[in-house]
């Protein structure tokens, strides 16, 4: 039996249809976009199309859409090109605690070149707020950074709120939307957003390419020197396959997005209501309305994230969490420690993130194993109610 794959947030298969497109592109259709002979004019239109498919994806015109090597890329170029072209104007950026470590790691760079960083905290369900960013903004403020929705917990954050915040002030505004994109509903006019991240992996595209979004008129550094591709600002032989893939795989993810979205969500709460069902001790991450249509989060009393990946996957299920050995380090998940979990929680965390082409069947299985799994490593936990120091309140879930 194939595994049951729920870590669609961590990276989807390429889908068939977005391979069909890409398979000609490396031994047919294999030219240099900057050729003039016709094999390599045939490789332009392919890239013109793509970036067509992109923009039209959330809003944008092609020439806002620059191709880049995937989320980590744009995070950076986006926020070291802002504060780099800015730098005359002012020092100062604004963020959240629970970014992707591209944009955290990105600022913390830019702290060492002498930028300052202000990293708002969220509440309890991870939300940050357009009147923190407001109280946030000074006269040395030149980008706001903050994601669309959260890779871990789900949490979708006001980013149209936010935008007539940074657009109010006249701040640039960058959104991570890796996570979003093909999963909600983007428009970058109507959210009034300055530049987006996205990957193409994260929507059933291949690996190793991404997009950002740079409204017209908006002037940010280069990022990778070199040749004048991408109209001069992001040097290097494009990735042409990769490129199609995208365009490909952005078209097919956002048709008939609303309705998907409604399937996908439905399906989340179903497993998400079954385990409180079924499995006393256990709280959602990330608030039950506003998060991400294929993001359920959950932290089980005494016991390891890690043990429960461990058993799932001899159980054929593929998961993730936000414990210790799974982010090769010793701390719990920025992300859960910033709504406030004690450290003991965030290490018993469980993500299972749905795909499109996740069944009934498959959320049934996983609640038919999981409190097995559950009720068999609490049996052998160091953990209980005598030697945990976290209370009751932490496990309550009574409001939706
Ligand atoms: C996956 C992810 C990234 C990084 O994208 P890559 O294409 O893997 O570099 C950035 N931000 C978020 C929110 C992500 O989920």
């Amino acid at each position: 039996m194939n595994a049951i794959y729920l870590d669609n947030a961590a990276t989807t298969a390429v889908s068939p249809a977005v391979l069909q497109e890409m398979l000609p592109f490396f031994t047919e259709h294999y030219g240099n976009p900057s050729s003039v002979h016709s094999t390599g004019r045939d490789a332009r239109k392919a890239i013109e199309n793509a970036r067509r498919q992109v923009a039209a994806a959330i809003g944008a015109n092609p020439q806002e859409i620059y191709f880049t090597a995937g989320g980590s890329e744009s995070d950076n170029w986006a926020i070291k090109g802002a504060a780099y072209a800015n730098r005359k104007k002012g020092n100062h950026i604004i963020t959240t605690a629970i970014e992707h470590h591209a944009v955290l790691h990105t600022c913390a760079w830019l702290e060492k070149q002498g930028f300052e960083v202000t990293y708002l905290p969220v509440d309890r369900n991870g939300r940050v707020t357009p009147e923190q960013i407001e109280a946030a903004i000074t006269d040395k403020t030149i980008l706001i950074t903050v994601m669309t929705a959260n890779n871990e917990i789900g949490t979708i954050e006001p980013i149209a709120e936010i935008g007539r915040v940074a657009r109010e002030h006249k701040v640039l505004f960058h959104t991570d939307a890796v996570q979003a994109v093909g999963a909600i509903p983007l428009d970058v006019q109507a959210m009034n957003i300055d530049m987006l991240s996205m990957s193409g992996h994260k929507f059933h595209g291949p690996k190793g390419i991404g997009a950002l979004y740079v409204r017209r008129g908006i002037r940010i550094d280069t990022l990778i020197h070199g040749g004048a591709q991408e109209r001069g600002q992001r040097a290097g032989t494009e990735n042409l396959a990769g490129i199609v893939g995208i365009g490909k795989a952005i078209e097919i993810a956002t048709e008939n997005l609303e309705e998907k979205a409604a399937k996908l969500s439905a399906m989340r709460d179903r497993l998400i209501d079954g385990i409180l069902e079924r499995i006393p001790d256990v709280r959602v991450n990330g608030p039950r309305d506003g998060r991400l249509p294929n993001n359920a989060n959950i932290s089980v009393r005494y016991i390891e994230g890690e043990s429960m990946l461990l058993k799932l996957d001899l159980a054929g299920i593929a998961a993730s969490s936000g414990s210790a050995c799974t982010s090769g380090s010793l701390d719990p998940s920025h992300v859960l420690l910033a709504i406030g979990l004690p450290h003991e929680v965030a290490h018993g965390s469980l993500r299972m993130t749905l795909g499109s082409d996740t069944t009934d069947a498959e959320i049934d299985k996983v609640l038919e194993v999981l409190p097995e799994i559950i009720s068999g490593l609490r049996a052998m936990s160091v953990l209980n109610r005598e030697t945990s120091t976290v209370t009751d309140e932490v496990f309550y879930n009574g409001t939706k």
